[in-house]
């Protein structure tokens, strides 16, 4: 077993997301991706959980699954809005008894047809602190480069950011599509004391429409010049995705120049672009 933080100290990291199947289609689908991914040897990989609890099992279930029959290891996602103090403290209970050693702590954003109560704990900052109360745990949390949509100022955010990682042992960003927005994230933690390592959320640009929906609900600006370039080729599927590709590429060596010191990489259950970026930045291990 092994804890993020500590694998943070030791290199560069490259992860991948998963979120879990919903149905047995979806759960192929994932799991040819798993078997496709698993010889890139990531150094770990995350599986996301549904806001208030919708994936609670499926989460779970995946998360052991991955770390007890794969090489692969794994840290389950977790968000506190709309659950009870109580039904945290069990779901994290039954992730140290399976012997998972990574928590993703999220403050979460549940669906408002869901017809849940706002929950227990109001900010992430508090379930990383429940979290470390219940077990030997590695602890990331979400940083916002640009920043979060809800956030009274940038200042603000990046401050109740800077809290949140004194108790937490490591940050993974947002994605976003040009890298000023990540150092400029790096700089203000910096001058406000936080020594952590932040690692780059990068999620390729393969189709214009699905991508924009998904920057705009998360905040993320989608930058003109990227837009312009994809339009250029957007009656062809192919050229688009080997633009989107081929950009998020240069973002992640521009990252990685910088001195990122990990790539985190949002693969929505799929292979194909995560295995090209990574043949591209020279990361393909020889066979
Ligand atoms: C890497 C990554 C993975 C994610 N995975 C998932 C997932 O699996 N499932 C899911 O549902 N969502 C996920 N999200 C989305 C996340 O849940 C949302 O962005 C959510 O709105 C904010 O989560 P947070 O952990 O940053 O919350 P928080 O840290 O609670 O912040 C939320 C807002 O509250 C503000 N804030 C924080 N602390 C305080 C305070 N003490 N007082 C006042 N304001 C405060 C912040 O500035 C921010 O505006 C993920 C996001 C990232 C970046």
């Amino acid at each position: 077993m092994t804890k993020i933080h500590e694998l943070l100290r030791t290199g560069t990291t490259y992860s991948f997301e998963f979120f879990p199947p919903k149905d047995e289609a979806m759960e192929q689908v994932l799991a040819r991706t798993l078997r496709t991914l698993e010889p890139l040897g990531p150094s770990y990989v995350s599986v996301t959980y549904g806001a208030g609890g919708s994936t609670r099992e499926r989460t779970h279930e995946l998360v052991v699954s991955i770390d007890q029959a794969t090489t692969m290891t794994a840290m389950a996602h977790l968000t506190c809005a709309g659950h009870t103090r109580a039904e945290l403290v069990e779901i994290v209970g039954r992730y140290r008894d399976a012997g998972v050693e990574n928590i993703l702590a999220l403050g979460g954003d549940v669906p408002q047809d869901a017809g849940l109560p706002p929950g227990e704990l109001r900010h992430a900052i508090e379930l990383v602190h429940l979290v470390r109360e219940l077990g030997d745990f590695s602890i990331g949390v979400a940083v916002h480069p640009e920043p979060h949509p809800r956030s009274s100022s940038i200042e603000a955010d990046r401050e109740h950011a800077a809290a949140k990682l004194a108790a937490a042992d490591f940050p993974l960003t947002q994605c976003f599509f040009d890298a000023r927005h990540y150092f400029d994230l790096v700089a203000s933690l910096r001058t406000l004391g936080v020594d952590k390592p932040v690692v780059a959320g990068i999620m390729p640009a393969t189709r214009l429409s699905s991508i924009e929906r998904m920057a705009s609900m998360q905040g993320s600006e989608f930058p003109q010049w990227l837009r312009e370039k994809l339009e250029a080729v957007g009656d062809d599927p192919k050229a688009v995705r080997a633009v989107g590709i081929a950009e998020a590429t240069t973002l992640c060596r521009t990252l990685l120049d910088g001195g990122a010191p990990g790539l985190h990489f949002y693969t929505l259950n799929r292979s194909s672009a995560t295995r090209e970026i990574y043949q591209a930045l020279g990361l393909t291990p020889a066979v």
